[in-house]
């Protein structure tokens, strides 16, 4: 069932949203070569616990039956997709790297992703994180009462594939509220499901995963960490919003 939440229980989403923005905010100032994606976490958690938040992934079972996720951030470096363990190799000039951070505050989450540059990248990388990012903003043009989640979808996809990469198929945006993975599902691209109609109160965590060659993905051995078959670049981004009765508005904010 899809929750629509009242006007009390979005102020809290709010405030979960602001939390992860703050951790966000602390890693973007720390992301430079040298640093390990370990110190990185360290970090985030520390400013999650502060603000009186509670990591979200941090123990979260592992979908494919490994273990249970060890770190309160995901670690993505460059061919990597999402879910990568945060470990102790430093970050090197060129790399990107996408982080997604989850926080739950008086029972409510608050989940968004960014990919960051770490000092100068490639002309490519960096088109590739900023059509990711711009791709985030026409979905969101969508959020609207009595639109569809394909509407969604549709944005994101379409600017994507004008844009020469593609979008992965095996992950999708979802709602979120008192748990991190609500219904409905938002697929970044076009399925055969036009998904139910938008309506005010819903909140959507939407997140396109782009890749820089083909959309296929596949798991490595640690059962987490996923990343692109051919080799290519990958990046995230995602902002938990909520529907209202005219604007959308990103929670994911400081
Ligand atoms: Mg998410």
């Amino acid at each position: 069932m899809i929750t629509v939440k009242s006007t009390r229980e979005l102020d809290i989403m709010r405030q979960a949203g602001r939390i992860v923005m703050l951790a966000h905010n602390r890693i973007r100032e720390l992301i430079a070569p040298g640093v390990t994606t370990k110190e990185l976490d360290r970090a985030a958690e520390e400013v999650i616990r502060k603000a009186g938040g509670i990591p979200s992934f941090k123990g979260v079972p592992c979908p494919y039956g490994g273990f249970d996720f060890p770190a309160s951030i995901c670690a993505s470096v460059n061919q990597e997709v999402i879910h990568g363990i945060p470990n102790d190799k430093p970050l090197k000039e060129g790399d990107i790297i996408s982080v997604d951070i989850g926080a739950i505050f008086e029972g409510f989450h608050g989940d968004a992703a960014r990919t960051f540059e770490v000092g100068q990248v490639s002309a490519e990388a960096h088109r590739l994180v900023t059509v990711t990012r711009d791709s985030f903003y026409k979905g969101l043009e969508m959020v609207r009462e009595g639109m569809r989640i394909q509407d969604i979808s549709r944005a994101i996809q379409q600017y994507v594939e004008q844009n020469g990469f593609s979008i992965v198929r095996d992950f999708v945006g979802h709602g979120i509220g008192t748990e991190m993975h609500e219904p409905p599902q938002i697929p970044n691209y076009v399925s055969r499901e036009r998904g139910p109609r938008l309506r005010r109160g819903m909140t959507l965590a939407i997140e396109p995963m782009v890749n820089q060659g083909d959309w296929q993905v596949k798991l490595l051995k640690d059962k987490w960490t996923v990343v692109t078959k051919d080799g290519k670049l990958s990046a995230h981004y995602e902002n938990t919003v909520a529907v209202t009765g005219n604007d959308p508005e990103i929670l994911t904010k400081l």
